[in-house]
């Protein structure tokens, strides 16, 4: 019976290319995931970055406000000690030297608390935003611990998916006889390179005939083609897309696809 052999194989590898685009797609999850993972963590990284240099910020406010402090102490020191001078001077004119040391120092101090009032107003937005920060790293960091072990365990579960998926297929090939088998991986090897590895839309080697329409160009099958594939003697391809057919049957009871 070669009629109903030939469509026991066109159903075959009907079912072979759905196995195999079943494969293909969870290949490019199998791709895409350790992806979607560096992406993530290189966020939280991104993040840290810029922790550090806001927190850095702050040290450097809080290293120049303890600067200024000490110079207005070492001042203080120094002005003790003009003072000391002034109750010993001898002339009026030592006086007034000593008295515009003094000056000058105050005025020094006069300058210095106001960087400093500045860099207090500074270090307190920067400790503000540097604690909205670090909350929303420490959130972040959370997130991506959890979406990464959950696409880990995807990533497992796919594996494990595919790895039974292939033995099941090594299992199913030798159904299909060798001859169409070989075409059917040659044009696959092609459409892999050419399109490296990306799940095609619509590309298929063998095309469902339904309702008269080819599943693959969405063309009407010309209705002598259509007869000519439904007696099952000889490969019929579609003469738009040039995909070999695997048409309904004549007869409702063949099971189909
Ligand atoms: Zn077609």
């Amino acid at each position: 019976m070669a009629n109903a052999s030939l469509r026991q194989q066109l159903a075959l590898l009907y079912q072979l290319q759905e196995r195999d685009s079943e494969l293909l797609t969870i290949q490019q999850k199998l791709q895409d995931i350790p992806n979607q993972i560096e992406q993530r963590q290189a966020q939280v990284a991104k993040h840290e970055v810029d922790l550090a240099a806001k927190s850095a910020e702050l040290a450097e406010a809080e290293k120049t406000q303890r600067a200024r402090n000490a110079e207005i102490e070492t001042n203080a020191v120094q002005r003790e000690k003009y003072q000391n001078e002034q109750r010993t001077a001898t002339s009026n004119e030592a006086y007034s030297a000593l008295e515009r040391q003094i000056e000058f120092l105050d005025n020094q101090d006069a300058e210095a608390e106001d960087v400093i009032l500045i860099l207090m107003e500074e270090s307190d937005q920067l400790k503000q935003e540097l604690a909205e920060l670090e909350t929303l790293v420490n959130e972040e960091k959370a997130k991506t611990a959890t979406e990464t072990e959950q696409l880990r365990r995807e990533l497992g579960t796919l594996e494990t998916e595919r790895d039974e998926k292939l033995k099941a297929r090594k299992a199913f090939l030798p159904k299909i006889d060798k001859v169409r088998r070989d075409e059917y991986h040659r044009w696959m090897k092609a459409q892999l390179a050419s399109q490296s590895g990306a799940v095609r839309a619509n590309a298929s080697f063998i095309a469902l005939g339904k309702n008269g329409t080819c599943s693959s160009c969405r063309i009407a099958i010309q209705p002598q083609t259509l007869k000519e594939a439904q007696k099952d003697e000889k490969p019929v391809y579609c003469s738009s897309c040039k995909r070999l057919l695997y048409v309904e049957p004549a007869t409702p009871d063949v099971p189909f696809p």
